[in-house]
């Protein structure tokens, strides 16, 4: 099974060997969920059995050798963060970047078709998760997140790993002259938007490999899955796919403990 650089020995999760802390992108393998939400779905919110998806949760928790669930925040496409303390987030908090430097303590993003990014500072001891979507791209969600950590911990963005994980390709991802546009601020456009039969379709990895180099990653340092949710029916959700009853995936990171 092709896995881009990623290791899926493990079922139901895959590892990026350049990232040296815990983490776990999921798969929609090895969950007990039942069709659409077949089978490993982490959403709460989806029309999915609830006790079906904490039970996933746990399937997840545990091969991921995480202490507990992620902790996640109410994502909006944006670019907002949050800095995880030990203290659990107040109800409804939002944000789509998630910052932390207490160890253990795991903290992730979900998706379906947008990209999880994963960022670990060495140098501070600091983890960072993302979710970038094509609109938390066009705000640069990656040089946001590089910044932030920097910003709160000091951390220094040459020694920073990152780690993009499974998301809609450039194979798959038809957009509209908006999102083409809304593009035109990374560093090569052309390398992450094609014209195919007069459609533009967009790479989101590309766009956010592109990012993070910007924003002062050495090229060696950012993995990039190459996994497309769309065409890997078989071992990820996507929304463009399967539509409001997709399940979802995450990516998560934690020091360790
Ligand atoms: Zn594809």
């Amino acid at each position: 099974m092709p896995t881009g650089g990623f290791d899926a020995t493990r079922e139901s999760i895959l590892r990026c060997p350049g990232l040296r802390v815990p983490h776990a992108f999921s798969t929609r393998q090895g969950g007990v969920s039942e069709s659409p939400f077949a089978s490993l779905n982490l959403a709460v919110a989806s029309s999915d059995d609830r006790e079906k998806v904490l039970e996933n949760r746990r399937i997840y928790t545990e091969r991921a050798a995480f202490g507990a669930f992620p902790r996640t925040a109410h994502q909006v496409h944006g670019v907002s963060l949050n800095v995880a303390e030990s203290a659990p987030f107040p109800a409804g908090t939002q944000g789509d970047i998630i910052l932390t430097n207490v160890p253990g303590l795991a903290i992730g993003v979900f998706v379906a078709d947008c990209v999880p990014l994963l960022l670990h500072a060495p140098d501070v001891a600091a983890v960072a998760a993302i979710h970038a979507g094509w609109r938390g791209t066009a705000l640069n969600a990656a040089r946001v997140a590089v910044a932030a950590l920097q910003e709160t911990y000091g951390a220094d963005p040459r020694r920073m790993t990152a780690a993009i994980g499974p998301s809609i390709k450039g194979c798959c991802y038809p957009v509209g002259p908006e999102v083409a546009d809304a593009m035109a601020g990374l560093p090569d456009p052309g390398a992450c938007l094609k014209i195919d039969q007069d459609r533009w379709k967009l790479d989101l990895q590309e766009a956010n490999r592109q990012q993070l180099e910007a924003a002062g990653l050495p090229a060696e340092n950012v993995n990039v899955s190459g996994l497309c949710t769309h065409c890997r029916e078989d071992l990820l959700f996507s929304y463009r796919r399967e539509g409001a009853r997709s399940g979802r995936l995450i990516g998560a990171i934690a020091l360790p403990a």
